[in-house]
């Protein structure tokens, strides 16, 4: 595939997303929500975004109410209501203030075994309702390993052909790279995020493919996110460990 060449003053704005996972007690959740209100600074070339556990949303929305960070959920239902015992749904997400959502992030797909049907009608929820979807593709290491991962990542993402791009965000996290203080190589990031645009503007059109934001995540770090954030085609990262603590997610927010 040959390169998609850029128009330098389409520049798209950084998307940082904290992804809290099943962690922290409440205490310490607001405590850490409540820092970063305090000192995360509003910049016109980045948005912000904490994923807390669905229990802890409603209360961090309160401490969030001057709008420098927006609410994210973890995950959501496939369906907006009904006899799920223990499942939230993008309605409900909608109506206690978040806006974002995080759909097929690695652990569900292997936990849960969350195949493209189900997440796709989960992003239709999501859509329904107004909500941001970050959406989460990547390779296993064996497929890393075999030279798999741009098939794989084609097939995640050919459930994206029908959607309002205003509303999605793309996070390409390799399996392996997550929680594991690996990370591809930094040219290969590149590379692979430049592919995963050229597979956008073939789903769908050029402009699309130009303004969709494309996270990276898996193992970024204070230490590392310098050079992946300088990358043409990364418009930001989705960061799990390093955003449990106030100074490393803030040092990774003003990266970018
Ligand atoms: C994640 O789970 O989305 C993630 C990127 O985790 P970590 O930053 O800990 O690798």
């Amino acid at each position: 595939m040959t390169a998609i060449s850029y128009n330098i003053f389409m520049a798209r704005k950084n998307i940082i997303a904290g992804n809290w996972k099943m962690n922290l007690h409440y205490e310490d959740a607001i405590a850490l929500a409540q820092i970063l209100i305090d000192k995360i600074v509003k910049k016109d070339n980045r948005d912000i975004v904490i994923c807390p556990p669905f229990p802890y949303l409603d209360k961090i929305r309160h401490i969030l109410d001057k709008n420098t960070i927006y609410l994210g959920a973890q995950d959501c239902h496939e369906q907006q209501n009904g006899a799920h015992t223990g499942d939230v749904s993008a309605m409900m997400l909608k109506d206690i203030g978040c806006d974002y959502v995080i759909i097929g992030h690695s652990e569900r797909r292997q936990s849960y075994h969350e195949d493209v049907l189900l997440l796709d009608r989960k992003i239709k929820q999501a859509h329904h309702h107004g909500l941001h979807v970050i959406y989460c593709i990547g390779e296993t290491l064996q497929q890393y390993q075999t030279h798999e991962t741009l098939p794989t990542l084609k097939r995640q993402l050919s459930i994206l052909r029908n959607y309002d791009y205003r509303h999605i965000r793309i996070a390409y996290e390799p399996f392996w790279a997550i929680g594991s203080g690996l990370t591809p190589k930094i040219p290969e990031i590149q590379t692979i995020h430049n592919n995963i645009r050229q597979e956008l503007e073939l789903l769908t059109n050029h402009d699309n493919a130009q303004n969709t934001h494309i996270l990276y995540g898996g193992s970024v770090k204070p230490d590392n996110v310098g050079s992946i954030a300088s990358l043409e085609d990364v418009d930001g990262a989705l960061v799990g460990g390093a955003s449990l603590k106030a100074n490393d997610f803030i040092a990774i927010c003003n990266s970018f």
